[in-house]
């Protein structure tokens, strides 16, 4: 094992090795490129091509791909080997220019949501040069937008990098107006904490249901969950730490800033946390993350579950994204500031952070909605799936000062007035205070926490950049035009807290009383993946998507259908593997356990004469009744899923499995899971909890 220097990065193209290997005009060239976002000149492109193919040839590569993320969850990679024929049986190792920047991907068993199939088959796959070629695996990876050929996105990274422009140039509006004209760029910056869960190999290849739906679907629960809070505050178990060693190795070879590992809440969960980058680099480096925790916990005997919820009883898995702008020349604009000049600035980004939550409840909430992710919003453990911004105590003093034009406690008596007063210190929220909130202010950057631990965090940062982009626009527009910039600004603060106050919430966003308090501001419930994926079509979210050209109305309908179908799906895979573990691992093994009490019942009435056997009466009466609730169970799941609408509307779809289908699945889960209780644990076909959860 090297050293952390010596392994960071080595396995990417990145700066350093551009500066080194590229000649001078090429590399300035490059730079400008990606510097400015232009597009990629076919003479440098080819310069590029040659140079990266020689240092991964030398690493060992023989492949390269363009590494892409379609709409469905997975990256999608097609290998082509470097290799090109010149006759009489000889190749040449080529890789050119128009190879690096433009693929073709025959890819049509992706989804496209209807995008695709009036088109053309085929797509393209485009170079994102602000994200750094790496290899892996024997293959120079290329991270590339996937695109149709009329120029329809059909992956995750072209809304990403759209999204980022209209947020950079929005914000570069509002920061003239403050007399930075230094800043030309301005940059999400994002640092995604991964949740997860690590099992033993051998148990997890007894389950089908977590081979199948990467959850369990049976499962009483284990006498002990997370009650004690030992297993956060324990120490790391040492077949965990050979796994997190390893784990941040391989990070660090592919260059991603893997910082924080400690266990979490649940037994058996863990987190990994990298240093915040620029979001389409943390997107990117969080599809690695991912996929290299499950390579290396294979290495350790280990299966790796990012399932948003593995386990009923013990908290679920997410992924909090950490998220604030960032200008070119390295100012934190969600920072507060030492000046009163920078106060207002910071409270123009507070605000429009603010306005743009309030405004698109139910676009973010759609963002985070997934099968998987609705077993844990609302859930007592994760956000609620009511989105609301928590800010502390303090900084809402300060709003509410601001709006009356009063003073605020622990400050002099006087006015607040935006522009001409500072801020007053107020202490940053490192502690994470308040973890029940979806939306929390932590200081200098917002902590977006209601996203699920499987989904690529693409989704939720297009919406947070471009509801952003939109409040800077109308910030800009209204303030462009100010006689008096001072007065206009104070004046469109006050008006946005008095408008967008109702969003701010810093109670426990857990109990029962807040789900009212919501309901009596206005707040919108999205429950379920169902209820919140049509805001995707909602008018005002597809005026706001075009004006920003982030996403055009097919593109965010071709969006909505894939994730009313996934989630279609998805419960459709998990209701048929419980009526094959119930069919064919539980019925037959309570069965079996039943005759073999019912015969040792007799046996103990031939000894034991005259007395009454109560026990083994009553163990077999509970297991034949429970037998029959089970094979209810199954014939009620069995016939729900046969009458599934078979074509028609996504929506109408998935509605029916939520509504019918997943009722069915509770039913047949509660038979089986009370069955569990009763039977033999050397008669019950495969580990249970307490051993999933407590065996590493
Ligand atoms: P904690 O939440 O444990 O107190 P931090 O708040 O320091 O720790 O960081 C949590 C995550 O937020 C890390 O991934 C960190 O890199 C990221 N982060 C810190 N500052 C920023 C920022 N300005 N923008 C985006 N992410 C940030
Ligand atoms: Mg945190």
């Amino acid at each position: 094992m090297g050293s952390v220097n010596e392994l960071f990065g080595i396995n990417v193209f990145n700066d350093d090795v551009m500066r080194e290997r590229l000649p001078k005009e090429t590399y300035k060239a490059l730079h400008k490129t990606i510097d400015d976002g232009r597009r990629l000149d076919a003479q440098v492109a080819s310069v590029v091509a040659n140079a990266m193919k020689d240092w991964a040839m030398e690493k060992g590569a023989t492949h390269y791909t363009h590494w892409f993320q379609p709409l469905n969850s997975v990256t999608a990679e097609k290998h082509d080997a470097f290799i090109t024929p010149v006759g009489g049986g000889k190749i040449i190792n080529e890789f050119s220019g128009k190879e690096l920047v433009r693929g073709e991907a025959d890819a049509s068993s992706l989804p496209s949501g209807g995008l695709r199939s009036t088109f053309e088959a085929r797509g393209y796959t485009a170079w994102d040069p602000t994200s750094y070629a790496f290899i892996k695996e024997h293959t120079l990876c290329i991270p590339t937008a996937y695109c149709s050929y009329s120029g329809e996105a059909l992956d995750k990274k072209t809304p990403l990098l759209r999204s980022m422009e209209a947020v950079s140039r929005q914000a570069v509006r509002i920061l003239k107006l403050f007399g930075r004209e230094d800043a030309t760029r301005v940059m999400p910056s994002v640092g995604p904490e991964q949740e997860y869960f690590l099992v033993d190999k051998k148990l997890y290849d007894q389950r089908s249901d977590l081979i199948f739906a990467g959850r369990t679907l049976f499962g009483a629960l284990a006498p002990k969950g997370q009650e004690l809070g030992d297993h956060f505050f324990g120490t790391i178990k040492p077949r965990v730490q050979a796994f997190m060693t390893e784990l941040n190795e391989e990070l660090w070879k592919l260059g991603v800033l893997a910082k924080t590992e400690h266990n979490e809440t649940a037994p058996a969960q863990h987190e990994m946390a990298p240093i915040y980058s620029t979001v389409n680099v943390a997107c990117d480096h969080n599809q690695l993350t991912m996929e290299i925790m499950k390579k290396v916990a294979g290495r350790h005997g280990l299966m790796c579950l990012l399932n948003e919820k593995p386990f009923e009883g013990v908290n679920g898995s997410g992924k909090h994204n950490n998220w604030s702008l960032t200008t070119n020349t390295g100012y934190n604009l969600l920072e507060p500031g030492d000046s009163p000049h920078e106060s207002a600035q910071f409270l123009l980004f507070l605000m429009s952070v603010i306005k743009a939550v309030d405004e698109n409840q139910g676009m973010l909430r759609a963002s985070v909605a997934s099968a998987g992710n609705d077993h844990r919003l609302g859930g007592f453990e994760a956000p609620p799936a009511i989105i609301s911004i928590f800010l502390g105590d303090e900084l809402t003093e300060i709003l509410e000062s601001i709006e009356k034009g009063t003073d605020y406690s622990g400050r002099e008596k006087s006015e607040m007035t935006v522009g001409v007063h500072m801020l007053p210190k107020f202490p940053k929220d490192t502690t994470d205070r308040n973890r029940t909130s979806p939306f929390a202010f932590t200081g200098n950057k917002f902590e977006f926490r209601s996203l699920g631990s499987s989904a690529s965090i693409s989704t939720a940062n297009v919406v947070l950049n471009t509801i952003v982009a939109e409040s800077l626009r109308q910030f800009a527009d209204e303030l462009e035009g100010a006689e008096n910039f001072q007065e206009a600004l104070h004046d469109l603060i006050v008006r946005n807290i008095r408008e967008h106050k109702r969003i701010i919430f810093n109670g426990n966003n857990y109990s029962a009383e807040w789900v009212e308090e919501a309901a009596r501001r206005g707040l919108r419930k999205l429950d379920t993946t169902v209820d919140a994926l049509p805001c995707y079509t909602e008018e005002n979210t597809i005026h706001l998507f075009a004006t920003h050209k982030v996403l055009t109305e097919n593109e965010l309908r071709s969006r909505r259908d894939i994730g009313l179908d996934a989630y279609a799906k998805m419960i459709g895979i998990e209701a048929k593997t419980m009526l094959m573990m119930a069919r064919r691992e539980i019925l037959p093994a309570v069965l079996k356990y039943t005759g073999e009490m019912a015969a040792a019942g007799n046996q103990i009435l031939q000894f034991g004469q005259m007395l009454p056997h109560t026990a083994a009466d009553e163990l077999v009466e509970k297991l034949c009744a429970g037998c029959d609730g089970l094979n209810q169970g199954i014939d009620h799941l069995a016939r729900a899923l046969e009458n599934q609408p078979k074509e028609g509307e996504p929506l109408e779809h998935a509605r029916y499995m939520r509504d019918v289908v997943m009722e069915k699945m509770a039913e047949l889960r509660k038979a089986a899971d009370e069955l569990e209780t009763i039977t033999d644990r050397k008669a019950w076909p495969f580990p249970t909890y307490d051993e999933l959860l407590f065996n590493i």
